[in-house]
């Protein structure tokens, strides 16, 4: 793609759960046309999830994309090492991948999540409580991907059981240890002052360094996205199950997709390149 003052250099940001990805199948298939596209044209997707950094690691490479991505709600950012470039500041490398840490170390909110547990007297069910039958269970993801889901660095996922009273208690207790409660589609996060938000910032700076014009686009479909779709000029919430009215307040100048998961990820990201680069 020639780059000039008028022709933007296109960054992506996108959820995979229920936006890249179909809440239920966990495929990507309807999305594969707007997904080639942009690999034409060389237009970076960062793949931002709650998803661990082995996981994504495997769906990265399935999907055949090269570029960094965002674990464990910000908590983690990896970028490929390329031989001669320099490692972004604090980064380490990690198995060929130069790994920046954002969040708080996965030991410290296991702990914390016991605390809560037992402050509230609730039934709160962790990743780090279950085996990886039982996360393959709740998740519907096979076996081999639940022991990747298993691999936490910076963001424990949790659901409540019976019993469970105002979830504002819930909410305060994580901030009375620093700490901070987001919901995805399937459970509560528990982590540090990490968000996607502030990752897709870093990024963003970083690409702006090497390109005069830059035109960030974020996807995602659930609360633990906002904070992203917040950071970008395209930001674009994608249809799921759940109705977030008033949302326009919230995220100025969204734009919401009429199709769910990756049916509508296709039809908006053919939407932003063909009002973007024509
Ligand atoms: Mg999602």
């Amino acid at each position: 793609m020639p780059e000039d003052r008028e022709t933007p250099f296109i960054v992506i940001f996108t959820d995979l759960d229920g936006t890249l990805l179909d809440h239920a199948s966990y495929n990507w298939r309807a999305a594969e046309p707007a997904l080639e596209h942009c690999k034409r044209l060389n237009i970076p997707i960062i793949l931002a999830s709650s998803k661990t950094r082995a996981e994504m690691g495997v769906l990265r490479n399935a999907m055949g994309l090269q570029y960094p991505f965002i674990s464990e709600n910000g908590g983690g950012l990896s970028f490929p090492a390329v031989n001669g470039e320099k490692a972004p500041p604090g980064a380490s490398l990690v198995e060929n991948m130069w790994q920046l840490s954002l969040g708080t170390p996965y030991g410290q909110l296991v702990s914390a999540l016991r605390e809560i547990r037992e402050e509230l007297g609730w039934s709160i069910r962790g990743f780090s409580d279950m085996q990886p039958e039982e996360i393959s269970h709740v998740t519907g993801l096979d076996l081999d991907a639940s022991r990747l889901a298993a691999e936490r660095e910076f963001d424990e996922p949790f659901f409540l059981e019976k019993g469970a009273g105002e979830k504002d208690l819930l909410y305060r207790a994580a901030r009375r240890r620093g700490l901070n409660i987001t919901q995805g589609g399937r459970f509560y996060h528990l982590h540090g002052d990490n968000d996607k938000g502030e990752a897709a910032k870093r990024l963003t700076s970083w690409y702006r360094e090497a390109h005069p014009r830059v035109l960030t686009a974020a996807f995602g479909d659930s609360p633990n996205d906002f904070g992203m779709l917040k950071q970008v000029e395209y930001p674009v919430l994608i249809r799921s199950f759940r109705d977030f009215p008033g949302i326009e307040a919230v995220i100025p100048g969204v734009r919401l997709s009429r199709e769910k998961g990756p049916k509508g990820w296709n039809t908006m990201v053919l939407n932003l390149l063909a009002e973007k680069l024509n």
